[in-house]
C-alpha cells in the first residue's frame, strides 16, 4: 500500500471516529498477510476489535457514572458465609433478568451483615454486563430530591432518572425524614413503580418502615409498589466486622487445648 493511501485510510477512519481501526490497521494487515487471510477475515477482525474496544470503553464510563464503590465486588464477596438461600438469589440476579421484568430488589439485616457489598457486587457483575445501575445513598438522595423540588426540576430529575435500568437506594433506613423529605421519596418510588428496578437495602424490616414515611398509610403503600414485583433477600448474619474483630481476637488469644503447659 502506497504511503498516500495509507494516509487517506488513516484520515477516513479518524473521520469515521474508527480508533481502534486506525490503530490496528497496519499490524493487523501484517498478520494478515503472514497467515493467507481472506479480504473477508482481515476486515472482521479489525471490526472485532473495534467493537470489543468500544464495549469495553463504554463498560469503564458506566462503571464510574454508576458511583459504586468498586472495591465491593463480587470477588471480595465472601460467599461462604451467607446461607445458601441468599447465595443463590444473589447468583441469580447475576443474570439481570429481573431487570427486564422490571423487578425490585430489597435487601434486609442488621448492620453489617453485607447488604451494601452484596448488592454492590452484583450491581457491578450487571454494569460489566451492560446494563445501567446508579447506586446513591438514601439520605443523600432525598436532599437531592428535596434542591429539585425547590428548583421545581423534580419532574426532571425523576425523569432523568430513568435513564438508570437500576436505581441503588442505599440505606433506606437512615434517611431522617420530616414530611416533606418522605413525599420526594414516595413520589420518586410511585413513579419509577413498574417502570425500571428500584434496589433497596435497610437495617428496617418493613413493620418499622412507618419511621421513614411517617404514617402507616404512606409507608403501606410505598411497602406495596416495592414488594409488588420484587426479589426480597434477607441477611440474616451476624456483622462481618464483629466477626473478623472476634477472629482476630481468636488468634491472638488461643484456645485454652493449644496453650504452652496444657497436655491436656
Ligand atoms: P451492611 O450494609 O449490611 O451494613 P456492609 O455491606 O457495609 O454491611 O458490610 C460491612 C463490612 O463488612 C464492609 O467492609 C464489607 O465489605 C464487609 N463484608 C460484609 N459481608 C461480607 C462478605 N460476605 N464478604 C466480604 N466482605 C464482607
Ligand atoms: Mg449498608
Amino acid at each position: 500500500m502506497s504511503c498516500e493511501s495509507e494516509a487517506a485510510l488513516a484520515k477516513g477512519l479518524q473521520e469515521l471516529c474508527l480508533a481502534t481501526m486506525r490503530a490496528q490497521f497496519e499490524a493487523v494487515a501484517r498478520q494478515a498477510t503472514a497467515e493467507s487471510w481472506s479480504y473477508a477475515i482481515y476486515l472482521l477482525e479489525l471490526v472485532q476489535q473495534e467493537c470489543q474496544q468500544r464495549r469495553q470503553k463504554r463498560i469503564e464510563r458506566w462503571l464510574k457514572a454508576s458511583k459504586l464503590p468498586l472495591e465491593k465486588s463480587w470477588q471480595t464477596l465472601d460467599l461462604k458465609r451467607l446461607p445458601l438461600k441468599v447465595t443463590q438469589q444473589l447468583r441469580a440476579l447475576l443474570s439481570g433478568d429481573f431487570l427486564d421484568r422490571q423487578e425490585n430488589v430489597l435487601v434486609f439485616g442488621p448492620p453489617g451483615s453485607g447488604k451494601t457489598h452484596a448488592l454492590c457486587a452484583v450491581s457491578q457483575e450487571l454494569v460489566r454486563s451492560g446494563r445501567r445501575v446508579l447506586f446513591t445513598k438514601g439520605g443523600l438522595l432525598v436532599q437531592e430530591l428535596l434542591a429539585a423540588k425547590r428548583d421545581l426540576r423534580l419532574p426532571a430529575m425523576i425523569k432523568r432518572l430513568t435513564q438508570w435500568e437500576a436505581l441503588f437506594i442505599d440505606d433506606l433506613g437512615y434517611v431522617q425524614q420530616n414530611r416533606e423529605e418522605m413525599e420526594v421519596l414516595f413520589t420518586l418510588l410511585a413513579e419509577r413503580y413498574e417502570r425500571g428496578s428500584v434496589l433497596v437495602t435497610s437495617n428496617l424490616p418493613f413493620s418499622k418502615w412507618e419511621q421513614i414515611f411517617k404514617d402507616s398509610m404512606t409507608a403501606a403503600a410505598a411497602i406495596d409498589r416495592l414488594v409488588h414485583h420484587s426479589v426480597i433477600v434477607e441477611m440474616n448474619v451476624p456483622s462481618y466486622r464483629m466477626e473478623k474483630a472476634k477472629r482476630l481476637k481468636g488468634i491472638s488469644d488461643p484456645p485454652p487445648s493449644e496453650r504452652p503447659g496444657n497436655d491436656g
